[in-house]
């Protein structure tokens, strides 16, 4: 499977995806409390009352086979991962709620403010995963480096 080949073809269902997903994640999630509220801000974040929390079992996977197949091959919503940003909308799941982990998705939050919008900034996202690999990838080593221990 070549990411590289198949992501400009897979990207505008990806959009729409992830797009749906925070729509459900900003209706159903809970805002942060204040202690998150001020680790978002330290971490960059313009509109921190913005976000909102859903926890879940585990990260869902897209019904599309071959976007499924695709996220799951780059590294992305595997067994493993235990968080999920889409725009203002973070994914945590169950047992893995901690400081260190909601301060990343915060700095992926950042990211998704600094490029505008999930459309703008999800293809440079992906772009770097499939070049670089999910831990390689510069936004992934940012949102590293921003961790709140
Ligand atoms: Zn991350």
């Amino acid at each position: 499977m070549d990411l590289r080949l198949l992501l400009p073809r897979l990207m505008p269902r990806a959009i729409a995806w992830a797009e749906a997903l925070a729509a459900e994640v900003a209706s159903e999630g809970h805002a942060l409390d204040a202690s998150g509220l001020s680790d978002a801000m330290a971490v960059g974040v313009r509109k921190a009352e913005d976000i909102r929390v859903l926890m879940v079992d585990r990260l869902p996977l897209p019904p599309d086979y071959e976007l499924r197949e695709a996220a799951l091959h780059a590294g992305l919503l595997g067994p493993t991962m235990t968080g999920l940003t889409l725009g203002h909308s973070i994914l945590i799941c169950h047992g893995h709620l901690c400081r260190r982990l909601l301060s990343h998705e915060c700095r992926h939050v950042f990211q998704y403010e600094q490029a505008g919008s999930i459309a703008a900034f999800l293809p440079r996202y992906l772009q770097s995963i499939v070049e670089v690999g999910y831990w390689h990838s510069p936004f992934e080593q940012d949102a590293r480096n921003h961790e709140l221990a």
